[in-house]
Parts: structure tokens; sequence; C-alpha cells
């Protein structure tokens, strides 16, 4: 029966969790085909998260050389940023990333097609003038970024286009609230672009806690960011010397670049869906069930591209129970709950569980704890920077179900929170765990006055 059919899987897409699908199907000797089109490794080793990090590290060597003269040292000249040596060490860096993703997908024996994929049929791929059969068919194809149309949206660029710039603008506008809005603010301000960030609405990061985001968006300013809340750009014109940009306010602003970070929609388009029975929400991400099945039961769609949670290690998550549901006993499951998540906005930005509005509305009693204080760092470095810790806890039960960091390390030292809440870790046992000092991170055993 297996034989009927080119391929047992056939991966469209080899982003995080493509990729990971498609290794873990052929290491349970499936035989398996991923067609990639773009850049092995996805938009997270591409043009998202790898090459992203790499930039905030490069825009952070100003602040950390300005803090130095307080430890005695002194930097003779002033520093001086050349942007073509860091986008092209990024870019090779991400090649390098590129071939361990070849060598990974060749050594799992899946066979790799270097070109655009569509769908022709419930079993049907065609990629490089070649139709393949197979008995399942995993769309795995991620997103894309949306800017919206309005007069001169024409001149301004996505995220996609920010790890490639031939030059660094003197001055850059950045449209959006979320993520990656207030991380390339945060990287285009420490790099010494004039940075403006503008959000229609009133406070950046409405996902987050409301007051991690007042103390990220006061950190960023602190920083030199301008940011506009509640407004919006009108439209956009070109001149010799850049853009000039009309606000809904009745003034404008003049910059070289304008990067829209509006969020990033499933990349479905042209993929041949029709020829299927898979059904769509109206933001265009693909339909799916709780193991990943679409309404076409040979058809699968994982990450970004079914827009439950756009994170690359869900992604992967998501592929390790979609493998064991196809070839395994069926009995992971994923969970979405408590999934940590970073912002690597300057000051960085962590949490995992429930931010204090959620839990005012889930339970009837809560406990916040916050201690914000000044980074260790900056006692002899200067610096505006604080460090912002806030625990949840449900009064009933003493279980912290929400743990929010904004500043320096945030991500790292969410990471570890995030394992004591999934454990179902109680604010006894927080209180019982031993400090590493000097840290930020023992503040989260060490709280012991509740602030409300
Ligand atoms: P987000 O959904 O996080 O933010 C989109 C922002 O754009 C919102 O503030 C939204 O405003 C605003 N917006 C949407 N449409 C318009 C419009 N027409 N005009 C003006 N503003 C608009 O998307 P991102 O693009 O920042 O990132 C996409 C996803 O990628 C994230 O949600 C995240 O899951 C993932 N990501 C994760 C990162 C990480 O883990 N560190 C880093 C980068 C991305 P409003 O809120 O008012 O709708």
């Amino acid at each position: 029966m297996t034989d009927s059919f080119d391929y047992d899987l056939f991966v469209i897409g080899a982003g995080s969790g493509g990729v990971r699908a498609a290794r873990m199907a052929a290491s349970k000797g499936k035989r398996v085909a991923v067609a990639e089109e773009r850049f092995l490794g996805g938009t997270c080793v591409n043009v998202g998260c790898v090459p992203k990090k790499l930039f905030v590290y490069a825009s952070q060597f100003p602040e950390l050389l300005h803090a130095s003269a307080g430890f005695g040292w002194s930097i003779s000249s002033p520093p001086k940023l050349d942007w073509r040596t860091l986008r092209d060490n990024k870019t090779a860096e991400i090649e390098r990333l590129n071939g361990i993703y070849n060598r990974l997908i060749d050594n799992s024996g899946a066979d790799l097609f270097d070109g655009r994929a569509t769908i022709a049929g419930p079993h049907l791929v065609s990629v490089n003038n070649q139709t393949y059969s197979a008995r399942t068919i995993l769309v795995a194809t991620g997103g894309w970024p949306y800017i919206p149309e309005f007069p001169g949206s024409e001149h301004v660029v996505s995220s996609n286009e920010m790890f490639f710039l031939e030059d660094l603008p003197k001055t850059a506008i950045v449209v959006g609230g979320g993520y990656i809005a207030v991380e390339f603010a945060g990287i285009l301000n420490g790099l010494g672009v004039d940075t403006h960030l503008i959000y229609r609405g009133p406070a950046l990061l409405k996902s987050f806690d409301r007051e991690m985001g007042v103390k990220v968006t006061e950190g960023m300013t602190a920083k030199g960011v301008n940011i506009l809340l509640n407004t919006e750009i009108n439209e956009i014109t070109q001149h010799d010397n850049g853009l000039s940009v009309d606000l809904n306010t009745g003034s404008s602003l003049e910059a070289g670049l304008v990067l829209y970070a509006t969020g990033r929609r499933a990349n479905t388009q042209g993929l041949g869906l029709e020829t299927t029975n898979v059904v769509m929400h109206s933001n265009g991400a693909i339909q799916v069930d709780d193991n990943f099945a679409t309404a076409e039961p040979s058809i699968y769609a994982l990450g970004d591209v079914i827009d439950r949670v756009q994170l690359t290690p869900v992604a992967i998550q998501e592929a390790m129970v979609l493998v064991d549901h196809l070839y395994g006993n069926g009995l992971a499951k994923i969970d979405y709950s408590d999934i940590p998540t970073a912002v690597f906005c300057q000051p960085e930005l962590g949490a995992v569980g429930l931010c204090e509005e959620q839990a005012r509305a889930e339970y009837t009693e809560i406990d916040v704890y916050v201690s914000d204080f000044k980074p260790m760092l900056h006692s002899l470095g200067g610096g505006s920077d604080r460090i912002t810790m806030k625990l949840v806890v449900d009064r009933l039960s003493d279980r912290v179900v929400g743990c929010h960091m904004v500043g320096e390390h945030a991500a790292e030292i969410i990471q570890g929170m995030g394992i004591a809440l999934k454990a179902g870790a109680t604010k006894a046992h927080f209180d019982a765990t031993v400090g590493i000092h000097p840290s930020a991170a023992e503040e989260f055993v060490t709280m012991r006055e509740k602030t409300r």
C-alpha cells in the first residue's frame, strides 16, 4: 500500500517546523521529501530570530562601551559602526546555518527539492516541473510580513529587507507596537540611527502585562527612541533626500527609511490549496484540529501557517506531536499554556504565564509582587536602565500563575521560570529557593512584600 505513493510524507517548507517533522519522520523509516523555495531554516534562521539577535548584540555595544568608563576603561576614539561588516558577517553566519540545515536534511535520508512546491491534489505535489504523489502532505510554509496599503506604502520596507540594507539610514521610522517593531526600534537606535516608533494604539506590546509594556516604553524612551502612540501614517512621499511622512496628528516627519512591522500573515497564497478541501480562516491561516489535520484527510499543517502561536519552538513542538500522531503511538499532545516568550527589545522583556490583567479575570483573588531596581552594572557604569520583575500568584492555591521581567537577561531568566510554572510551583516554593548572589534573578526568590 505504502509503495503506491512516491513518498510517505511530503513537507512543503523547510523552516523550523517543517525540517523537524521531516527529520523525525525519516528517522522512523518513512520516505520523506522536503521542498523549499527560498532559504533553509525558514524565517527564524534567515530573516527572523537568529539575524535579529545578532543585530541586537551589535546595537548594545555603544552603551556597554559607555558604561566601561566607570570601570576604569578609556576608549580613545568614539566608536564607529561599519554597517556592511555587520551585515555581511551576519550573512556569512546565516549561510553557515543554512549548510547545517542542508546536512541535517541530507543525513536524515529525506529528499530535498530546491524550488517552489504547489499542491495539485490531496496527494499530489508539483515542484520543479515534476509531480510527486504522497500519502501525507505537510504544509509548513510559515508566514510573510503584512503591510497595509496606503498612499506611499510602496516606499516602506518590511523586516525581511532590514537584514540586507545597502546602507544604514541616518533616520528611521518603525511602525507597529508588537514584537518586531519594538525589537527593530531598539536595534536601529542602538546602531546610532535617529529612530521614531509609531504605534496606532495607546500602549506598546498589548499582548503582554500592561505594567511591563509601560516599563519597556519608558526604557526605550530613556535610551533615545522617540515613541509616538495613538499615531498613524496617512501618506508617504519620496524625494531626493528620503521620505516625507504625514501623520494623522497633523505633523510630519522626514526619514531615510520606514519599516512596517504590522504583523505577519500565513503563507498560503498560490499554494494550490483550492485543489483540496483544506479550509482557511478569514486571515488566510489554515484551520487544523488538535492533531494538525486539515479538513482534507491527507493534508496537515503546522507552524506560522496555522497562526496559533507564531514562535519557532512552538512550531518544533507541533512537529514532534504531529510525527507522533502519524507514525508513533499518538499520545503526545501540544500544550499551549505557559509558553515562555521574550521580546528582544531594549530593555528586554520576558514573560511566562498570565499577565496581571488575565489573572484578575481568571482568579477570584490574586497577589502581585513587583520589584523595580537598578542593575548592578549601572552602579559604576551609569546608564538609565532599570530591572522590573513581577510575580502573579493565585492566593487560593498559592500557585505562581505569571512571571514577568523587563531588563537585562530577561529571556535567560524567564526560561528557567518557565520550568517552575510548568511544574506548578507555588509562591512558597519560590520563597524556599535560595538565591544566587549577586544576581538579578535572585530577586524572584526574595519578593516577600506583596505590592497589591
Ligand atoms: P505583532 O502581531 O506582534 O504586532 C503587529 C503590530 O502591528 C501590532 O502592534 C498591531 O497593532 C500593528 N498593526 C497591525 N496592522 C496595522 C495597521 N494596518 N496599521 C498600523 N499598525 C498595525 O506582529 P509582528 O509583526 O511584530 O510579529 C509577528 C509575530 O512574529 C509575533 O506575533 C511573534 O509571534 C513573532 N515574533 C516573535 C519574536 C520573538 O519571539 N522574540 C520576534 C519577532 C516576531 P494592533 O495591536 O493595534 O492591532
